[in-house]
């Protein structure tokens, strides 16, 4: 039986780093959670480009994962170098996911303007 402050994840007992998705995890957990569920975002854009509802979800989960990735990252939760390079993954991960729903030319503000010299 897990404590409150146990992830949720099977046969872990390791800290609670975020809640997301209402289960707490730990880091290792949250990771793995994240790339199944982009994974499973990026194969169904694939193969049927997406319903719209289904695309609206998908840009949903993609923003949370980004939020929760990005408060692990400002929390006091120490992080090695592996741990930093796996959040930063699925940050721009998601990034890219969620430009895809917002459409192709979401990317084009962080362009220069033509007339900026
Ligand atoms: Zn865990």
């Amino acid at each position: 039986m897990p404590t409150a402050e146990s992830c949720h994840g099977r046969d872990c007992s390791r800290p609670v780093v975020v809640t997301f998705r209402a289960q707490a995890l730990c880091l290792d957990h949250f990771c793995t959670r994240c790339y199944e569920l982009l994974d499973e975002i990026d194969r169904c854009q694939r193969c049927h480009s997406g319903t719209s509802a289904c695309t609206a979800e998908h840009g949903l989960i993609a923003d949370e994962c980004a939020a929760r990735a990005l408060d692990v990252c400002m929390s006091e939760t120490l992080l090695n170098n592996l741990e930093r390079a796996r959040l930063l993954d699925i940050l721009l991960w998601c990034g890219d996911l969620s430009s895809l729903h917002r459409g192709k030319n979401a990317r084009a503000v962080f362009r220069a303007p033509a007339h900026a010299r």
